[in-house]
């Protein structure tokens, strides 16, 4: 069975917090996902944004995960919120390093303090997710080195990867070898971003680092104007990429829903998901 997962980010306004609950999560939920995830903005820049989604969606009798990270926030503030998420009923939590607000001195914590920090003071109470990066990491020195701080935040207490999102399938697979040869037997699950737009996608691609390949960006360059035809061709290559990993047994898709259902939806039907 492979397991499913959508990601939102926390909504600024209300109403459109609203929106969200009613039309995007309403309609992915057809899916039964495991949960849905929201995001945490840079240096905790959503903190309040992010707690009213996931009290929303519990709310609402959906399994929601919070996405945490260390940041620059102090420990207590991070214990705090999750003594919160906690008493609302929350499972799981998504353990990050987070991104540094541009401008702002590059972080000294990384994940895997987060990951220690929540199984020292909460245990077993949450199931940890961490991200994980097949084409490696952008502040990594080596693919090597990128891999030996995947197995630290393992060891240190994650049940479970997202990869950042990819279109070269075999990225993954040559990653998951290197994970099983170090021991590493974790579910990692494949983060699917789908492509809606040119600069959508090389925009996003840059900040996260992930690898555009040059036949796509030539394709979609050419379909500049066209955002009927770059949807559907979207929709058909992340649904050939994901048949391709289904057919070598990822454990399961997170995808990256930019707070829209469209793409998602059509994409799993056309898995037969
Ligand atoms: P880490 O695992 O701590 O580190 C990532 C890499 O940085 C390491 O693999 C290593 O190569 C290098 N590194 C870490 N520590 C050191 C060190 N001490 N010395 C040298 N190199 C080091 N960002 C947000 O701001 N909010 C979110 O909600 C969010 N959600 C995400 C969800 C997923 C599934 C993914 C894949 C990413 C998400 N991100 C989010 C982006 C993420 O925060 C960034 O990629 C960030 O730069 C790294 O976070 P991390 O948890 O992977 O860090």
């Amino acid at each position: 069975m492979t397991r499913l997962s959508f990601e939102f980010f926390p909504p600024r306004e209300s109403e459109a917090l609203t929106t969200l609950m009613d039309n995007v999560v309403s309609r992915l939920d057809q899916k039964q996902p495991d949960y849905f995830s929201v995001t945490y903005g840079a240096g905790g820049s959503t903190r309040d944004g992010t707690l009213d989604t996931v009290t929303r969606l519990i709310e609402a009798g959906h399994q929601a995960a919070p996405h945490l990270s260390i940041g620059a926030d102090r420990d207590e503030v991070i214990c705090d919120l999750l003594e919160k998420y906690r008493d609302m009923g929350v499972k799981r939590i998504v353990a990050l390093r987070g991104d540094v607000p541009s401008g702002l001195p590059t972080l000294s914590q990384n994940a895997e303090a987060l990951v220690r920090l929540i199984r020292q003071n909460f245990g077993d109470t949450f199931r940890l997710l961490v991200a994980a990066y097949p084409e490696v990491h952008p502040d990594a020195i080596s693919a090597n080195d990128d891999l030996d701080f995947f197995e630290r935040k393992v060891k240190a207490g994650a049940d479970a990867a997202i990869t950042q999102y990819f279109y070269t399938p075999y990225a993954y697979y040559d990653f998951r070898d290197r994970c099983v040869a170090r021991g590493i037997d974790i579910p990692i699950n494949v983060g699917i971003m789908p492509v809606t737009s040119y600069e959508g996608i090389v925009r996003f691609s840059q900040k996260a680092g992930a690898d555009v390949p040059r036949w796509m960006l030539k394709k979609l360059e050419g379909m500049q104007g066209d955002s009927a035809g770059i949807r559907e061709f979207g929709i058909d290559m992340c649904t050939r990429l994901c048949e391709d990993l289904r057919a070598n047994d990822v454990p399961g898709f997170h995808f990256y829903t930019l707070n829209r259902w469209g793409a998602s939806l059509r994409i799993l039907d056309n898995l037969g998901l």
